[in-house]
């Protein structure tokens, strides 16, 4: 797996950051957003500085995820400019397109507008120092994508999907996207997500809901490393509306699963 891949690219932003990670997804709804949060946290957790960039204009949801719905990031000083000062909780500084404009109004967000508020909470914030920036991209392909590549330079992408077999078909043309010419950012792996499901009753059993290995199995033929397959249970789900996601537990099943997650990015 890449690590801190030379960056030479003097010309974008955030030069003081080490990894810049792309979180993405071919759908919507194969939960992008919770990996992308326990990563965040369970990177924080290995006592790494992340920041975390909720560009996930259609449905910024990392807000709840952090339980920091309320906040209002005010403008400081800082070296004689106003930046924008992230929220924070669980060892992670965020910004939100959730944080300056009500849900309803998100979603109607387009093109430039979009890519200009996001360009702005990038570059006019006082991210500081850190060792990991994630992204929380918007499903799909979109002009963001090629926004967060021309301010940034990207260390890697990571793909969540399903191993449900239309999930895995965009998952794929996600991958093609990173990797083609107009992109061109190094796909650090996939992550299969909502893998199967295990009773508590049935302790022993897996019940592979959407199909078994689909993301395995795609990310050998693209040849990109499977990072991790994360099971479906009700407490992820819970974190995530709760604002607390399961990653801040490391010691619980589940918290451990994001944990090794993050250990094979580092
Ligand atoms: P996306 O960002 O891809 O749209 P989300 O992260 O918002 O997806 O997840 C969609 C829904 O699925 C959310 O309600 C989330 O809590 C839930 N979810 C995601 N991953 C899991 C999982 N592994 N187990 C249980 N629920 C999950």
């Amino acid at each position: 797996i890449t690590r801190q891949v030379a960056r030479p690219e003097p010309d974008k932003l955030l030069p003081q950051v080490k990894n810049i990670i792309a979180v993405s997804s071919g759908k919507g709804g194969v939960g992008k957003s919770t990996v992308a949060a326990n990563l965040a946290v369970a990177l924080a957790g290995l006592g790494y500085k992340v920041g975390l960039l909720d560009a996930d204009i259609f449905g910024p949801s990392q807000p709840k995820m952090f339980h920091v719905e309320d906040a209002r990031p005010v403008l400081e000083e800082v070296g004689g400019r106003e930046l924008i000062q992230p929220a924070e909780n669980y060892g992670v500084k965020l910004l939100s397109i959730g944080f300056f404009v009500n849900k309803e109004d998100a979603v109607l967000w387009r093109g430039a507008m979009a890519s200009n508020a996001l360009k702005q909470l990038i570059a006019d914030a006082n991210w500081g120092e850190l060792d990991y920036f994630l992204i929380d991209l918007p499903p799909g392909t979109s002009d963001i994508h090629l926004t967060m590549v021309q301010t940034l330079a990207i260390t890697g992408a990571v793909v969540v999907s399903t191993p449900q077999e239309v999930a895995l078909a965009d998952a794929r043309k996600g991958i093609s996207m990173f990797m083609g010419e107009k992109i061109n950012v190094p796909v650090l792996g996939l992550i299969e997500n909502m893998s199967w499901f295990t009773p508590a009753e049935l302790p022993e059993n897996k019940y592979y809901l959407f199909g078994k290995e689909g993301g395995k199995r795609l990310a050998e033929q693209l040849n990109v490393p499977l990072l991790g397959q994360i099971p479906i249970v009700q407490s992820i789900c819970e974190g995530g509306d709760n604002g607390e996601p399961v990653a801040l537990n490391p010691d619980s099943i589940t918290g451990n699963a994001f944990r090794r997650l993050a250990e094979n990015i580092v």
